[in-house]
């Protein structure tokens, strides 16, 4: 019986052992640290993991508090913890950040602590499972390190920014764009250009956003916005794509800089070599590079189009009779009366000394024959003298219209001019169409 009784409890021992062993080689392989400590906060377990975060077996553990094994001084958070769960038999889930004595390392924590209570209901120590979450914090402050700088350049750097979906919804915009468009960044998330701004003005934006969404590729080029009173400011846009694996595009972030004062300068200086000093038309070279446009529209359109030359008569005799001076401001004025007699569309320009030409798009011969007369009219019957010196002053005016042989403006100002030879031949202050 005696024998019986020893092997039962031979193997309930055995038993129980093995469940030990089971439960010890689990909580040793767990990937968590786990702990146990008495009222004291002394340790009455260490898994394998605390024991080798703190180096030391099992044995040099036991007994002892947490002053042996991280530097409290620095982070008692740990302590803290540890008497709230004993003093208030409370359990706590918090993140706790710890100094290692051994190594002075900084080691995050994501720790549960369980009161241990005996059979009264008395708390008789803590239980604790911590799992490492260093690496997770240390990126964690560096993406919180990394938005803070991003938010410094983006909202000081004198630059435009800001970022569309693939519908043009705004999902940023830095606080210079929202001073701009006269809202704010939260209000202007998720509208388009059209929900904050003037329709032409969202129009000229809208014109760069569906080039980049439908091309995927980065994009440079101008924008404007026109004030209400007209002013107009320019801006260098550049504009990149964020696409997926696919290649499609999810979004885009676009940079703008104001370029106004820079456009002005390069506008007046377009301005001013496109321009013929003197009477203020349209000079050669910008009538030639208009025209080429010109009869590139007509061609396509398939509408007609007319030129006319005109030349001052005689004038060399204003020159002679009046002076130099006198001729400059003869040819202004003869600037004008040509500019009273067109419509906006038409163009005019000197195109020589006292030689100047008028393109009238989508006109027939017999339309610019009419306007070429009344053009000679006018201008004699400007006055350039008193009734004791009469001076008259007239022109002489070639028209043509533009054939369907015409590749060039050559071609069609040669037959203009051939026209205008007649009219000179043919007496002066008249009009001739070839
Ligand atoms: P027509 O055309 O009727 O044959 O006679 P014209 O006297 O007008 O012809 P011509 O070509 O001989 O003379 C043109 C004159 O125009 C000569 C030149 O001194 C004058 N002229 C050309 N450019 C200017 C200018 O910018 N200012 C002034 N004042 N005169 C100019
Ligand atoms: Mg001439
Ligand atoms: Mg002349």
């Amino acid at each position: 019986m005696a024998l019986y009784m020893s092997k039962k409890l031979e193997q309930q021992l055995k038993a129980v052992t093995n469940e030990l062993l089971i439960h010890q080689l689990t909580l040793d392989n767990v990937g968590a640290y786990i702990f146990m400590k008495d009222l004291h906060g002394r340790y009455t377990y260490a898994n394998k993991k605390v024991r080798d975060l703190f180096n030391r077996t099992l044995d040099e553990i036991i007994g002892k508090d947490d002053n042996h094994f991280f530097s409290l001084k620095e982070s008692d958070e740990l302590r803290v913890n540890d008497n709230i769960v004993l003093r208030e038999g409370i359990s706590i889930e918090k993140e706790e950040r710890n100094v290692i004595m051994s190594t002075g390392e900084v080691r995050y924590y994501w720790t549960i602590k369980k009161p241990l209570l005996d059979e009264q209901g008395k708390v008789m120590g803590l239980s604790g499972i911590s799992t490492d979450i260093t690496e997770q914090k240390l990126l964690q402050i560096k993406l919180k390190e990394q938005k803070i700088l991003l938010d410094t350049i983006i909202n000081n750097v004198d630059a435009y920014i800001y970022m569309k979906d693939s519908n043009c919804r705004f999902l940023f915009i830095n606080d210079k764009t929202a001073q701009l468009f006269g809202t704010t960044p939260q209000q202007a998330i998720g509208k388009r250009s059209r929900d904050i701004l003037p329709q032409d003005i969202a129009d000229n934006f809208d014109i760069m956003d569906s080039e980049i969404i439908n091309s995927g590729e980065k994009i440079e080029g101008e924008e404007s916005i026109t004030g209400e009173e007209g002013d107009v400011q320019y801006y260098w846009s550049t504009k990149v794509p964020i696409k997926d694996d696919e290649g499609r595009v999810l979004s885009f972030i676009g940079f703008s800089t104001d370029i106004t004062q820079l456009g002005k300068q390069r506008r007046a200086l377009e301005k001013t070599a496109a321009t013929d000093e003197l009477t203020s038309l349209a000079n050669r070279r910008s009538f030639m590079n208009s025209a080429f446009n010109e009869i590139k529209h007509a061609k396509s359109q398939q509408k007609p189009l007319a030129v006319m030359v005109i030349d001052a008569d005689y004038f060399k005799s204003i020159n002679d009779n009046f002076g130099h001076h006198v001729g400059d401001e003869t040819l202004k004025k003869l600037a004008q009366t040509f500019l009273y007699c067109i419509r906006k569309n038409d163009l005019v320009a000197r195109i020589g000394g006292e030689e100047f030409a008028i393109m009238l798009p989508d006109t027939e011969l017999d339309m610019a024959l009419l306007v070429a007369e009344k053009v000679r009219k006018r201008v004699e019957a400007v006055h350039l003298s008193d009734e004791q010196h009469p001076q008259p002053l007239t022109v002489s005016i070639g028209v043509t219209i533009m054939a369907e042989s015409d590749v060039t403006l050559e071609a069609i100002l040669k037959r203009a001019d051939k026209a205008l030879y007649e009219a000179k031949n043919s007496g002066r202050n008249r009009v001739c169409s070839n």
